[in-house]
């Protein structure tokens, strides 16, 4: 692609753009709250999975200043399902942070707004240039994946060179009058033209710009550095009963599910039989004597870089006081109220289970 295309490139991805875009509901508005909002809940979810999520957030916090006012409970209660809750828990502290130190609004300046917790290049690129018409080019998956297409990139769009390259070009392509429209011309190509597995080559707007394109082999593109192997981590998890609740115990703010409720449990170690890691996990986790233990089933999960195989135990209360190692606070719950609790997707899949028993937990 030469420098003299690239106009003509803008125009026609803008033209295709204007001629039919999604009409989804963060782009209805010009509101940079709503917009950061879209943004966050886009980085790891697909579109049609984030809509309803969107629109309830948003019916329950409707502002900056209210998102600051609630819970952090009530807001990972929201995001329950969406997965990535230090997504949720930035997101509040940065509502926070904005109605302490920016009267509850978006700072003029995109890089005091990426100086808040949990705003990247992306999201910053991407709030500014929609919601203020700011030329900052967004880099995201569809993005980069368009750009080694587009270049017939033979860099690894995840080594440091690749994606240097990858930048630099989305800043030249980027149309400096509507950058706002056009980075989302870009991120719409890729979800609906140039899709990872079938891109629409024939029908592509661009195509008269694009090697891969030309050349028949999009499928070669994006490269990427070799994946390392999923490890696959066994874990033991024990529904403790005691007078009719069961116990549930709260994981640290910061890390994986931060905030979220969980039953107690960790991980099986090599060799050990799932009912002895879970009566030791129990003990060590959180100070209490099981006994009882009856087999509840398996909750298979997969996080970004692993995926867990769940052990659940029913058991009961036998001795012993709770004294948490890792978890930051307990309660006991009737199984019927475990659902108001903001809980991990795959404690929430144990659910089911207790049900089928009789124990009362909600689906
Ligand atoms: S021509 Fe094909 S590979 Fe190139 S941008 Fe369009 S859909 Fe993607």
């Amino acid at each position: 692609m030469t420098p003299r295309e690239i106009p003509a490139l803008r125009r026609r991805l803008l033209a295709w753009y204007d001629r039919g875009h999604r009409p989804l509901p963060w782009r209805e508005s010009r509101d940079p709250y709503r917009i950061w909002v879209s943004e966050v809940m886009l980085q790891q979810t697909r579109v049609e999975t984030a809509l309803d999520y969107y629109r309830r957030f948003l019916g329950r916090f409707p502002t900056i200043a209210r998102l600051a006012a609630a819970a952090p409970e009530a807001v990972l209660k929201a995001w329950e399902g969406l997965g990535y809750y230090a997504r949720a828990r930035n997101l509040h502290r940065a509502a926070r942070a904005l109605v302490e130190r920016h009267g509850g609004r978006l700072p003029a300046e995109p890089e005091a707004f990426r100086a808040l917790p949990g705003v990247g290049d992306y999201t910053a690129a991407a709030v500014y240039s929609i919601a203020f018409g700011r030329p900052l080019a967004v880099v995201d998956g569809n993005v980069r994946r368009v750009i080694a297409r587009l270049l017939a990139l033979s860099l690894a769009v995840d080594s440091a060179a690749g994606g240097r390259r990858v930048r630099e070009t989305a800043e030249r392509l980027l149309d400096r009058g509507r950058p706002g429209d056009f980075n989302q011309a870009l991120m719409e190509l890729g979800a609906l033209v140039c899709t990872p597995r079938r891109p629409a080559c024939p029908g592509c707007p661009i195509r008269a710009f694009c090697r891969a394109g030309r050349e028949g082999a999009a499928a070669d593109y994006p490269r990427k550095t070799r994946a390392r192997p999923v490890p696959t981590v066994p874990v033991a998890v024990g529904v403790i009963f005691k007078n009719g609740r069961v116990l549930v115990t709260r994981r640290p703010e910061r890390g994986l599910l931060g905030g979220l409720w969980e039953f107690p449990g960790g991980k099986i170690e090599p060799g050990e039989d799932p009912r002895a890691a879970c009566r030791r996990e129990l003990a060590e986790e959180t100070g209490l004597a099981v006994e009882g233990l009856e087999p509840l089933g398996l909750v298979r999960h997969a996080y970004s870089h692993f995926r867990v195989v769940i052990h659940a135990f029913r058991c009961r209360f036998a001795a012993g006081r709770v004294r948490l190692r890792q978890a930051t606070a307990h309660r006991w719950v009737s199984p019927s109220r475990l659902g108001e609790l903001a809980l991990p997707q795959a404690t929430r899949r144990l659910l089911p289970l207790l049900q089928e028993r009789g124990d009362g937990a909600p689906r």
